[in-house]
C-alpha cells in the first residue's frame, strides 16, 4: 500500500459521520421539489448513491425555502447521462450535469476526492490555490473539500437521513459559520469562499468562528488574483439576495469591498459620514425591499446606484472642462466604467444601461423642453428611481422629483398624442414609399 493510500485509509477510519435518522431531523420529502426527487430516485434505483448537498439542505434545516437543489452520486457523468435524457454535461475542470425540467435545472455532481488526502500537492499552485479538483472520490472524500461546515451536510435519499461529517448540524444550532479544515489553507487555496463567508453570515444571520474570521482581512489582498468574470457572479449574489445592505457593511468591515468597487470605497473612507454613505444604504435597503417583494433588480441599475457616489464627483471634475452637463456625465460615466471592469466584469448591456441611467439624470434637469422624450426612454424609470434615492439621500431635488412625479402622471396623454404624430408620420412614409413602390 503506498503511503497515500494509507492516509487516505487512516482519515477515513479516524472519522465516523454522525447519522441523523429521519425520526430525529425536520427534513420532509414535501421540501423537496419534484424534479429532485425524481433525480435522486432514478440514481438510487440503478444502485448509485445519491444524496441531497449543499445550500438546500442547509436552507431546509434552517426553515427556509431553498433556490435550488444539489445531488451528489457515486455515478460517474456518463453514467448519470446515461440515466436521464434531458441531461447536459458541463465543466471542463469538473464535470457536471445539468438535469433539465422545464425552467428547473437540478445539478448533479460525482463525488470528489480533496486535495488533503488525494495528493498533498497534487492539483494546486506553489501559491497554494486550487487547479485541479477532479478525482473523483466516495462521500467521504467529498465532503472535505466544500466550504462551510454548514454546507456539508448530505440528506441521504435511501433512508432519509441526514449524514454529518464536519458539525454541521451543531453549528447550524449555534447559529455559526465555520470553515471545514484549517481556514488559511482554505482561504488561500480558493479566496472567494470570503466571499461566501461574508454572503452566509448575512444572509442567515450567523456569527463566525473566530478562526474562520480571523484570517480574512490578512488575506483580502487575495481576492485581487480571482477572475473579475468569477468576482461579478460573486458580486450579484452578494447583492441580490435580499441582504444586500447588511452584506455591504460585513464587506466594508473585513475590507473586501474594495476588491469590488475600489472607487465607491475610495468615496467612502475620505467621508467619514454623510451622502456617499446614506445614498448607498437608501439605494441598497431599496434593493433588498424590491427583492423581498419579489420584483426583479437589475444589475445595470444596481451599478448605476453602487457606483453613483464616486459618478458624481467625477461629473463635477468634467463639469468645469466642458461645456454641457450631459457631456460631462457621459464622460464621468466612461471614466468610472472603465476603471470598474478592471475588478469585476461586467456585461456590456449592464454597463449601458448604467451610462444611460446616469446621463438621464442631466437631461431630468431639463424640465423646459422635450420632457415626452425623456419620459418614453427606455430608461426613465430607473432614472427616475436614482433620482429619488439621490433626494432621499439629502441632494436638493424635491422640486424635479414633484415635476417628474407629475410628469408621469400625465405621460398616457402625452406620450399617445406624440407616439400618434409618430404613427401618422410612419404610416405616411410608409404609404410613400409602397406608392413609389408601385411606380416602379
Ligand atoms: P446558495 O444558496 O447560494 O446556492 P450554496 O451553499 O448552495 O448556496 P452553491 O454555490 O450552490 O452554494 O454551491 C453548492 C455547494 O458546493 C456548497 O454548499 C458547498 O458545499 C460547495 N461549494 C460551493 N462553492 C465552493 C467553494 N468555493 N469551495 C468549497 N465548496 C464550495
Ligand atoms: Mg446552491
Amino acid at each position: 500500500m503506498t503511503e497515500l493510500e494509507e492516509n487516505k485509509k487512516i482519515s477515513r477510519l479516524k472519522v465516523a459521520p454522525k447519522i441523523i435518522s429521519r425520526s430525529d431531523h425536520i427534513i420532509s420529502r414535501m421540501q423537496i421539489s419534484d424534479s429532485a426527487l425524481k433525480v435522486l430516485y432514478r440514481l438510487k434505483n440503478a444502485k448509485y448513491k445519491a444524496y441531497l448537498v449543499g445550500g438546500a439542505v442547509r436552507d431546509i434545516l434552517l426553515g427556509i425555502k431553498p433556490k435550488d437543489f444539489d445531488v451528489v452520486t457515486d455515478a460517474e457523468p456518463e453514467q448519470i447521462r446515461e440515466l436521464f435524457r434531458n441531461c447536459r454535461l458541463i465543466g471542463r475542470r469538473f464535470r457536471l450535469a445539468h438535469i433539465q425540467f422545464g425552467k428547473e435545472i437540478i445539478e448533479v455532481s460525482t463525488f470528489r476526492a480533496s486535495h488533503h488526502i488525494s495528493d498533498s500537492n497534487e492539483g494546486h499552485e506553489r501559491d497554494g490555490r486550487i487547479i485541479r479538483d477532479n478525482v473523483y472520490g466516495d462521500i467521504d472524500d467529498d465532503v472535505w473539500r466544500r466550504d462551510f461546515t454548514i454546507n456539508a451536510l448530505f440528506y441521504n435519499i435511501n433512508d432519509f437521513s441526514v449524514v454529518d461529517y464536519v458539525g454541521g448540524i451543531e453549528d447550524l444550532e449555534l447559529g455559526q459559520l465555520r470553515l471545514i479544515g484549517d481556514p488559511k489553507k482554505r482561504y488561500v487555496e480558493d479566496p472567494v469562499r470570503m466571499l461566501r463567508a461574508i454572503r452566509f453570515i448575512s444572509k442567515f444571520d450567523l456569527n463566525v468562528h473566530p478562526l474562520t474570521e480571523n484570517p480574512i482581512i490578512q488575506f483580502s489582498y487575495l481576492l485581487e488574483t480571482i477572475p473579475t468574470a468569477r468576482l461579478y457572479e460573486e458580486m450579484l449574489k452578494l447583492f441580490l439576495n435580499g441582504f444586500a445592505f447588511k452584506t455591504y457593511i460585513s464587506l466594508r468591515k473585513y475590507d473586501l469591498f474594495i476588491y469590488l468597487f475600489p472607487q465607491t470605497e475610495q468615496v467612502l473612507t475620505q467621508n467619514k459620514k454623510g451622502y456617499p454613505h446614506e445614498f448607498i444604504k437608501n439605494a441598497l435597503k431599496n434593493t433588498d425591499q424590491r427583492v423581498k417583494h419579489g420584483k426583479s433588480v437589475n444589475p445595470g441599475f444596481l451599478l448605476a446606484t453602487i457606483l453613483w457616489a464616486p459618478m458624481r464627483i467625477m461629473i463635477e471634475e468634467y463639469s468645469s472642462n466642458v461645456h454641457s452637463d450631459i457631456e460631462a456625465t457621459k464622460l464621468a460615466g466612461d471614466a468610472i466604467i472603465s476603471k470598474q471592469i478592471s475588478s469585476i466584469s461586467i456585461p456590456r448591456r449592464f454597463t449601458h444601461m448604467a451610462r444611460d441611467i446616469w446621463t438621464l439624470q442631466a437631461r431630468l434637469k431639463q424640465t423646459k423642453r422635450k420632457s415626452y422624450r425623456v419620459l418614453m426612454h427606455p430608461r426613465f424609470r430607473a432614472a427616475y428611481d436614482l433620482l429619488l434615492l439621490r433626494a432621499q439621500s439629502g441632494e436638493p431635488l424635491n422640486d424635479l422629483v414633484e415635476y417628474w412625479t407629475k410628469e408621469q402622471l400625465q405621460e398616457p396623454q402625452i406620450g399617445k398624442s406624440k407616439i400618434k404624430t409618430r404613427q401618422k408620420r410612419n404610416n405616411s412614409n410608409r404609404n410613400t414609399k409602397n406608392s413609389k413602390k408601385k411606380d416602379l
